[in-house]
């Protein structure tokens, strides 16, 4: 497959660029990138005149069968909204509801230019069925945790077990994280476990981290210690994903920029759960890498990774009042690139290389009334983050495999897929 004549976003040394580059796909892989390359006879060619040649947005914390929660319970806190209302919904979720649940978020996600998630979830063999028929690509797990007692929590190890023993090993599509749900829900012994199951199976580890301001206490008192603590004292030598820390201290810092760990901002959810906004200027300046998440649709609205991005690179201006805040372009990087990082996949995902797998997406900047907010086009980098929105993405590449052209959808019906999500409401 050639994509021909796009503006492709490029990253050379710390800088992102935009080049008029032609790209040549075989089968999954970037096979040549350069500034003409001429179709062969019967190559599938893809004109990206007037458009955006990307790579594939990466989201680093979701709950994807959150889907049926889109729009519900606004104004509770983190706990309330945790304890009333979503976890007594979800104890009475079937295995279907979460496969139709996720099949719509995986619409959302390839409609919206998102082509890697890091997932956290349950019945996650049903959320594999689901990513394996999109052919889209994702990290997944089964969530731990006791603070509901030893019974239900040996279920939630056994169900860890099964899902990554059962896994299809020729599917480098889906790999595994090992997910403790946080440091207020897991003890000593189930973060042991955790460890002990991430070495095993030589796995990262993907846990909330310092969302809200009460977690700080409830950390102390169960284990002791400062969550940064608790992580270095059972994940040291492990990769490691924490998703918001928004409360994150300067002794923190300390702690984390030591250990192999990466910080997944979800700007939407945080603000959406009154959690404040997380220092991530500061985090980047500190040398941590920070990655950009959209958490479940329940707290971050929706999984359009335009959106985030552009409301990431703005509030930033919230909490800082100087000219040193982060800009479009780490703004970008944050989707991609140390997304992958964040993965441990940056060697295959992330950037548009010669070598590496084809998960790209085409932004359609074409001067007419529907981009007309983009228009004059002076600085596209900036009108990607600012000015660009999920819809704007016409042709979703992942692993070498068009799964969306010209915003239509490959291998999943779509008027099914919400037909089957709409039946679920249990909210
Ligand atoms: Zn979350």
């Amino acid at each position: 497959m050639l994509i021909k004549n796009g503006n492709v976003l490029t990253f050379e040394n710390d800088d992102v660029a935009i080049k008029k580059l032609d790209i040549r796909i075989n089968q999954n892989i970037i096979e040549n990138i350069s500034e003409s390359i001429e179709a062969e006879d019967n190559e599938k060619v893809i004109d990206a005149k007037n458009k955006i040649v990307m790579p594939g947005l990466i989201n680093t914390h979701a709950h994807i069968a959150m889907s049926i929660f889109r729009g519900t319970f606004e104004g509770c806190d983190l706990y309330t909204w945790l304890n009333e209302k979503i976890w007594p919904i979800e104890a009475n979720l079937t295995p279907d509801d979460i496969y139709n649940a996720s099949m719509v978020s995986i619409l959302e996600m390839i409609s919206t230019g998102t082509t890697c998630v890091n997932d956290h979830y349950f019945f996650s063999n049903k959320i594999r069925e689901a990513f394996e028929k999109s052919k889209m690509r994702a990290v997944i797990t089964r969530v731990l945790m006791d603070s509901d007692g030893k019974e239900a929590s040996n279920i939630r190890i056994k169900e860890f077990i099964e899902l990554y023993e059962s896994r299809n090993k020729n599917n480098n599509l889906i790999t595994y994280t090992v997910s403790p749900h946080g440091l207020y829900t897991c003890s000593s012994e189930i973060l042991q476990i955790s460890k002990e199951l991430a070495i095993k199976y030589n796995l990262p580890i993907h846990t909330h981290f310092l969302e809200s301001i009460s977690e700080i206490e409830n950390i102390k008192k169960l284990h002791g210690d400062s969550a940064s603590n608790v992580i270095k004292k059972y994940f040291d030598g492990l990769k490691i994903i924490l998703a918001h820390g928004v409360k994150i201290n300067d002794e923190d810092i300390r702690i984390l920029k030591n250990l192999d760990c990466s910080i997944s901002h979800n700007p939407i959810s945080n603000l959406r759960l009154g959690c404040k906004i997380a220092d991530i200027t500061k985090y980047l300046n500190e040398g941590l890498n920070v990655s950009l998440g959209t958490d479940g649709q329940g707290s971050g609205n929706n999984l359009d990774m335009f959106e985030t991005m552009k409301i990431a690179g703005l509030i930033q201006g919230g909490i800082h009042e100087n000219e040193n805040r982060i800009g479009s372009k780490d703004v970008i990087k944050m989707a991609t690139i140390n997304g992958a990082k964040a993965l441990g996949l940056e060697k295959e995902i992330g950037s548009i290389e010669k070598g590496k797998k084809a998960d790209i997406i085409i932004v359609n900047m074409e001067e007419k009334l529907d981009n007309i907010k983009m228009m004059p086009n002076l600085n596209v980098i900036s009108n990607l983050v600012y000015n660009t929105e999920g819809r704007c993405v016409d042709t979703t590449i992942i692993n070498g495999e068009i799964l969306m052209e010209d915003r239509k959808i490959k291998n999943i019906n779509v008027e099914e897929a919400i037909k089957n999500c709409k039946r679920i409401i249990k909210c």
